[in-house]
């Protein structure tokens, strides 16, 4: 499989490269030639399958030429070995035709481990063959960086230095990236939003200097990586209810438009959906996209769903690229004038398509903590705040008679407990994995929201590991 970037203007690219520089070098994402398909009876085969043999199934195209199918099977079974005894994706009712599809079994309790823990495994098999370190370089807004710094700890061949909103994000999230005690990790927390976290990421991703003595990649959900591994649970959660005969709706809480994007992709492989509702919190540039075809970042409000506080969707400009028939040159210029005007206006056909399949909705704090309070009572289920978005935009959306519906739940109570308890005056259980982190000493640094300085940091923790890799 070889790739192609939105923007138009890069060459075509092989798996690893695509895993190893996250962002094309004309500024776009990478996407596949082509999408793979499944056939109806290979979807209807994965029920009743393990996870990891269905990840290999959905996800064997994207890595073909680039890793032997044992390996691959392999390394996935690896990764999802991490997972606790419920599985990687298990699907649980909540009332009649609606479904929860808990993602948030992995070792850091948010559905970032289904992807992280894969990418992970596959950077360091690409790490093992080349000569100088693998530098990876990410900004969260709470649940990536957990994921990722679980996931990169330890392993051999790569740093990882994560960004973060200083006093955006919770205790808990923050301890779960601040207390790994690994010497390739460095967690640093920035004196800004998280979309300026993300603008000094992007900008250390594109600088020339740094890129050429390293490798230099992201794990954010712009990688490729990330987008693909999320496939597959679309695919398993479907073929359980009895896809292909089964057409579900897919409630996706929506912070970076990754996940959700998944489901696009899983769409475009084959898979019946009969829509993807869409749920942000206050947050609402994608919910006011669908509704008017019009792009418009407004400032970020921090919310109780903090990992959906975001305004520059980054994975947008896949489903862009999609729905404008491929036009890389035509989503280069409309992402320059984004850049500069903060406003983006879709062609009436491209809106139409989006329209087609996606709606869309907001979900304030009332309303989230209000659901909560609904499931606990209706169920004695405490249920995060991400998820809470989910269902809420779930019970408002129109959806078609005997169509079941599935909401991604995207994290687990415990990592939320503040919102819960306001919401139900109980506290969730705190998993094991979790009570741990209380007595672990914390290692961050603090700088101000300015790239250049961010690009300091970067450049010594880069000098430190070369100078590792020589001794
Ligand atoms: C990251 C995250 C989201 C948003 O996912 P995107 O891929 O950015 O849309 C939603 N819920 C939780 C708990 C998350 O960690």
């Amino acid at each position: 499989m070889r790739y192609v970037s939105t923007r138009g203007a890069a060459p075509l690219a092989d798996f690893g490269t695509v895993l190893e520089s996250a962002l094309a070098p004309d500024g776009g994402l990478y996407l596949p030639e082509d999408w793979p398909v499944l056939e109806a009876d290979e979807i209807a085969g994965l029920a009743g399958r393990s996870y990891a043999e269905a990840a290999f199934q959905v996800l064997q195209p994207f890595v073909e030429g680039a890793i032997a199918d044992d390996e691959f099977r392999l390394l996935i079974e690896d990764a999802y070995a991490t997972f606790d005894r419920e599985g990687v994706a298990p699907l649980r009712r909540l009332s009649s035709g609606e479904w929860l599809l808990e993602l948030f079994h992995g070792p850091t309790l948010a559905f970032k481990d289904v992807a992280m823990q894969l990418l992970a495994r596959l950077l360091e098999r690409g790490a093992a063959a080349r000569r100088g370190p693998l530098m990876i370089v990410g900004a969260t807004s709470g649940d990536t960086g957990a994921a990722a710094v679980e996931a990169v700890k330890g392993r051999a061949g790569m740093d990882l230095v994560m960004l973060y909103p200083h006093g955006r994000i919770s205790d808990m999230q923050r301890r779960q990236m601040t207390t790994h005690g690994a010497q390739n990790v460095h967690v640093i927390a920035i004196d800004g939003t998280f979309d300026d976290c993300q603008a000094i990421v992007k900008s250390i991703l594109s600088d020339a200097e740094l890129r050429r003595g390293t490798a230099l990649t992201g794990v954010n959900s712009i990688n490729w990586g990330r987008v693909m591994a999320q496939i597959v649970y679309y695919v398993t959660a479907a073929a359980e209810l009895g896809a292909p005969a089964c057409k579900p709706v897919f409630v996706v809480p929506t912070g970076n438009f990754g996940n959700v994007f998944a489901g696009y992709g899983a769409v475009r492989m084959g898979l019946p959906v009969t829509r993807f509702v869409i749920a942000t919190n206050e947050n609402d540039i994608l919910a006011r996209m669908v509704a008017s075809g019009h792009y418009a970042a407004g400032e970020v409000h921090p919310t109780l769903s903090p990992a959906m506080d975001i305004q520059k969707a980054s994975n947008f400009e896949r489903l862009l690229f999609e729905v404008s028939g491929r036009d890389g040159a035509a989503i280069s210029d409309m992402m320059t004038r984004f850049s500069a005007t903060g406003v983006l206006d879709l062609t009436e056909d491209a809106h139409g398509r989006i329209a087609d399949l996606f709606d869309a909705r907001r979900v304030d704090d009332a309303l989230t903590l209000t659901t909560i309070r609904d499931v606990y009572r209706e169920t004695g289920r405490l249920i995060d705040p991400h998820t809470a978005v989910g269902v809420a935009a779930a019970r408002s959306a129109r959806v078609p008679a005997d169509t079941p519906v599935v909401i991604l739940s995207t994290a687990h109570p415990a990592k939320f407990p503040d919102a819960v308890y306001r919401a139900t005056a109980a506290y969730p259980d705190v998993p094991p994995a979790l009570a741990r982190l209380e007595s672990r000493p914390e290692q961050v640094e603090r700088l101000p929201a300015d790239p250049a300085i961010v690009r300091g940091a970067v450049k010594e923790h880069i000098r430190t590991a070369e100078l590792k890799l020589h001794h």
